[in-house]
């Protein structure tokens, strides 16, 4: 019988009376006839309320107890969605990661996914189990310990068992019904898209559309794993929702597919540094250990032998970085004439595979933030996206017009 994956997130499973929603969708393809693996995320709150209660009790906490204490929220929602289903006359049963089990790295609270062997949920489908239910987000390293694979994991251990059962599409329910063009939040004309390639989702997804986590995507991508994102409050239907595919599947693309912002960034210029071979290494080498997430990088024309070398990161990680520069001073690796903060930023990008065959994108995209009176302090572009930085009050302003320059509106 041929294997679909069904992922509820947090709010699709929030209390009994959403278990017993999704158990109903659940239950609707069962009776099409697929053998279903079922990946549950913990009640919407549950990590976070854990999550906090680590960090109260132990603000240095020792990662591994981190993970023993917020894995356990997937498994409360396994053994619930199990019961549910057996209720409905439908033979189901629960698996924690380390039963499946699901190997991974020993990288506690971000682990990454080995291998997950089938035979365990197999034989149980060979015997007449028609549901598999898997706590999400959590698996078992080589140690014997209890691993998590970072917030949002869920969506990757979905696309993981079905890249490994082979299955035929790997459904994410979730509390929107698909991927927009850009927030509808910020623009009402933002439409749902019926398809997007994985490109374009990575880009999306890591740009701040929080609806997948971006290693999912990756993991799709590479093993082709065709994803649905869809919402659970809706009537099933066989063309809810997004799919996420390879881009030969999309038959034209626009050159731009969506609008993608993100709030609160940072931009950080090293005044006068010295122009010469591995500087940029003695600047960005402190940053990454010091956990910084550098994101766009710009390095002027030099003159007299300095430069200035400017960059963005989430502005809550300024402090971190103004640090790790300071101590990089101290000790002669790096001298600059000052270090200039701008804690008001935010970036908007545009995104299209469609980019590839079309020219002018990016003139376009800087003739309608002209238009705008909007002004553009850093750009950055790859095959795919444009992305720039703007003062932070004009941000929904660009996402909207940008939305319009590109008629996304429209289909
Ligand atoms: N429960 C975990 C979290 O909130 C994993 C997930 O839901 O994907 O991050
Ligand atoms: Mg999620």
């Amino acid at each position: 019988m041929p294997t679909l994956v069904m992922k509820f997130g947090g709010t699709s499973v929030a209390n009994l009376d959403r278990i017993a929603r999704a158990a109903k969708r659940v239950a609707y393809e069962v009776a099409k006839g697929y053998d279903v693996i079922v990946i549950v995320s913990a009640m919407s709150g549950k990590t976070n309320e854990m999550v906090g209660w680590v960090n109260e009790t132990s603000p240095l906490y020792d990662a591994r107890e981190y993970d023993a204490v917020v894995s356990s929220g997937e498994n409360v929602t396994a053994g619930l969605m199990a019961l549910r289903l057996q209720e409905m006359d439908i033979p189901a049963r629960s698996w924690q990661g380390w039963q499946v089990p699901v190997k991974t790295t020993s990288a506690h609270s971000s682990a990454r996914i080995k291998e997950i062997p089938t035979d365990n949920i197999s034989a149980k489908f060979g015997e007449g189990m028609r549901v598999a239910i898997v706590a999400g987000f959590q698996g078992v390293s080589s140690e014997g310990r209890i691993t998590t694979l970072g917030r949002g994991g869920s969506d990757t251990t979905a696309v993981a068992f079905a890249a490994a059962f082979g299955a035929e599409r790997c459904d994410i329910y979730t509390d929107v019904d698909g991927i927009y063009t850009t927030d509808p939040r910020i623009t009402s004309k933002a439409r749902k898209l019926d398809k997007i390639s994985f490109e374009e989702m990575l880009e999306l997804a890591s740009l701040g559309a929080k609806v997948l986590q971006t290693r999912s995507v990756e993991l799709a991508m590479r093993f082709k794993v065709k994803l649905r994102v869809l919402s659970s409050f809706e009537e099933p239907s066989d063309t809810a929702g997004t799919l996420v595919c390879d881009e030969e599947e999309i038959m034209e693309s626009k050159a731009v597919a969506g609008v993608a912002y993100s709030r609160d960034e940072a931009k950080m210029t090293l005044i006068s540094v010295a122009d010469r071979p591995g500087i940029a290494a003695a600047i960005f080498g402190p940053l990454a250990e010091a956990g910084v997430n550098v994101d766009m990088i710009v390095q002027n024309i030099s003159e007299d032998g300095r430069t200035d070398m400017t960059f963005s990161c989430p502005v809550d990680q300024v402090l971190r970085a103004q640090s790790a520069l300071q101590a990089a001073a101290a000790n002669d690796s790096i001298n600059y004439h000052e270090l200039v903060t701008d804690e008001g930023v935010a970036k908007v990008s545009i995104v299209g595979i469609g980019m590839r065959s079309h020219a002018g994108v990016a003139a376009k995209m800087f003739a309608t933030l002209r238009d705008e009176g909007v002004n553009i302090k850093v750009i950055t572009t790859s095959e795919i996206k444009v992305s720039v930085l703007i003062d932070r009050k004009y941000m929904e302003l660009a996402v909207q017009a940008l939305h319009d320059a590109f008629d996304l509106d429209k289909t």
